[in-house]
């Protein structure tokens, strides 16, 4: 399964614009609550999984201890009847070591933490640091500049000048293999460390649709020319909020050029190849992204025949 997909929370949209019932599930002492400290997930060791972690879920009353009463709190749904929640407690100086905190876990950025704990976890902290992070940085209206102020458990803010309304984002990204027959397209982007090659992707721009996104970054990037594109999957990438789409586009040559604005260079693997650099391994000087990333996915998928 693909990190950050698979969320077995039940989002109970409904409830949320039931202040009454919100307020009670937060102090009901069976909920539980993960804190988020500067965008970075509570977790702990596993005692299931040596070695791994798992989410630092709270009770409502150490978590009220180490925040304000006005921290951004989310509803991030139901697991079977307890209600689980994020809370943002940036406003800590150093929960991790001092405090009601303390001892209680560590503190790692959601990438990092994705990989450390369960995959259904994962997905959990996916959403809660998503929604975290459209908070923090969505306190005033677009349209007037006046502060707004969070509603329906987290879902949306109400400018309370203009009324406007402002709801969590989501940025959809196409990320994209070309393939000529026994090969496909991956690129090593400008800022990636020596040797680090992956899918490439880019925004999909207003008006466009997702095939002719993906055309277009393809021409873009790599001067390469493509036929059919076949969706493949999806995933939630929270940094900030993305939705990565990815895709399969038949190149109709080899013949690319990189955008030297973008990318230091394009390689063409062959699937064997593909093969080796799915388990981890360096070939030719060339690594494919960990497991992670839905472009190790994409990679893998193609590599083992599955599209
Ligand atoms: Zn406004």
């Amino acid at each position: 399964m693909i990190p950050f997909t698979g969320n077995p929370l039940d989002r109970a949209s409904d409830k949320r614009v039931d202040a009454g019932w919100i307020e009670a599930r937060r102090r009901d002492p069976s909920s539980l609550i993960l804190p988020l400290w500067r965008l970075e997930p509570l977790l702990r060791d596993s005692p299931a999984s040596n070695p791994g972690a798992e989410l630092g879920l709270l009770s409502p009353e150490i978590a009220g201890a180490v925040a304000d009463a006005d921290a951004v709190c989310i509803f991030l749904g139901l697991e079977g009847e307890r209600a689980v929640f994020a809370l943002d407690i940036s406003a800590a100086g150093d929960p991790a070591n001092e405090g009601p905190l303390a001892g209680l876990g560590y503190f790692r950025d959601a990438r990092t933490a994705a990989q450390l704990v369960p995959i259904r976890e994962a997905a959990i902290l996916g959403q809660a640091k998503a929604l975290i992070d459209w908070h923090q940085r969505h306190g005033f209206c677009p349209r007037c500049g006046a502060p707004t102020k969070i509603m329906d458990a987290g879902y949306r803010r109400l400018c309370e000048r203009c009324r406007a309304e402002h709801f969590p984002r989501v940025d959809p990204v196409v990320i994209m293999l070309a393939i000529d027959g026994e090969a496909c397209l991956v690129g090593r982007g400008k800022q990636f460390p020596p040797g680090m090659f992956s899918a490439l992707a880019g925004f999909i721009e207003p008006g466009e649709t997702i095939e002719e996104a993906v055309r277009r970054e393809l021409m873009e990037e790599a001067s390469a020319r493509v036929g059919a594109v076949t969706y493949h999957a999806t995933q939630p990438w929270p940094f900030p909020s993305s939705l990565m789409i990815g895709c399969f586009a038949q190149a109709e040559s080899r013949t690319v050029q990189a955008d030297e604005n973008e990318l230091a260079e394009l390689r063409w693997i062959e699937r064997p190849v593909a093969r080796e650099l799915i388990t981890g391994k360096e070939v030719d000087g060339i690594r494919v992204p960990p497991p992670v990333a839905i472009a190790h996915h994409l990679i893998r998928a193609w590599a083992l025949g599955e599209v």
